[in-house]
């Protein structure tokens, strides 16, 4: 039985009384790229939260490559995580954020090598080594030694996006990569992105980049008020919407 990478199932997350993530049913197979859309405020970021273990679901089922996430089976019983554990499955999922988060302090290697050193206890030489050939693929091999504070906001994301290879996730997320970018840096970083998608890995990206999302996702999914609203191929859900949430959101944006 092949395993969905990512499964949910009437995911729901409650925040004070607040329902945000309303019974999410959706899945990502092995090496699928989909785009997460919809308005702000839609649940998009918490969902991407929820997957990467950044917050517990408050029901429903949720699994990443076949374990739930957060607990652990043993026979018919769900036992909790610790913290540990936590650490341990999240270190296998990469996430890049609208805002670069590398360390300020920090060369563009020193980043890289950060996690595969601190948090796998891999020899150094070696997290350097795999640093430099990530930093090649984004096309920074040059600034291997810069810190964030002189690199451009796109070359800054690209050493965010290497960071996260070097944990060798089988799993990526993005929510709103470019979105903090000036226009002409865009193309730079989608371009990344489009090769990583072109080399299988599987990847859910919350975009506004509409062009992304139409040439290079497998689907698109579209929430909205905490629900997945549609979900399908780029040319079905942006050609012929079945919703009127979807219908009037797209024709803002498109
Ligand atoms: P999106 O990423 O689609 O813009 P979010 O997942 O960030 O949406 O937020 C969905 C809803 O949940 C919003 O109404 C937001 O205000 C609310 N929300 C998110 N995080 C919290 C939180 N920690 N406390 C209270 N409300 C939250
Ligand atoms: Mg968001």
């Amino acid at each position: 039985m092949s395993v969905h990478m990512v499964e949910a199932r009437g995911v729901e997350k409650r925040i004070r009384q607040l329902d945000i993530l309303k019974g999410i049913d959706f899945h990502v197979d092995r090496g699928e790229v989909v785009s997460l859309i919809g308005p702000s405020g839609s649940g998009k970021s918490t969902f991407l939260r929820c997957i990467n273990h950044l917050t517990k679901i408050s029901a429903g089922y949720l699994a990443v490559d076949g374990e739930a996430v957060g607990y652990r089976r043993e026979g018919n019983k769900l036992y909790e995580l610790s913290d540990a554990e936590i650490a341990i499955n999240r270190a296998s999922i990469g996430m890049v954020f609208q805002r670069f988060n590398l360390f300020g302090h920090m060369t563009a290697l020193q980043n890289i090598i950060e996690g595969p050193v601190q948090v796998k206890r891999e020899p150094a030489a070696q997290a350097r080594e795999r640093a430099r050939q990530l930093l090649d693929r984004v096309g920074l091999a040059e600034k291997e030694g810069a810190y964030p504070s002189e690199l451009s906001g796109g070359q800054q994301q690209r050493v965010a996006i290497a960071r996260a290879l070097a944990m060798q996730p089988k799993l990526m997320l993005f929510d709103e990569p470019t979105s903090a970018l000036d226009p002409e840096l865009v193309g730079e970083v989608l371009d990344v992105m489009k090769g990583l998608a072109a080399d299988g890995m599987t990847m859910i990206v919350v975009t506004h980049e509409m062009g992304f999302a139409r040439e290079i996702c497998d689907r698109v999914a579209f929430m909205d008020d905490g629900r997945m609203v549609e979900v399908g191929p780029p040319a079905e859900v942006f050609g012929n919407p079945q919703s009127e949430r979807a219908r009037a959101f797209f024709a803002r944006i498109l």
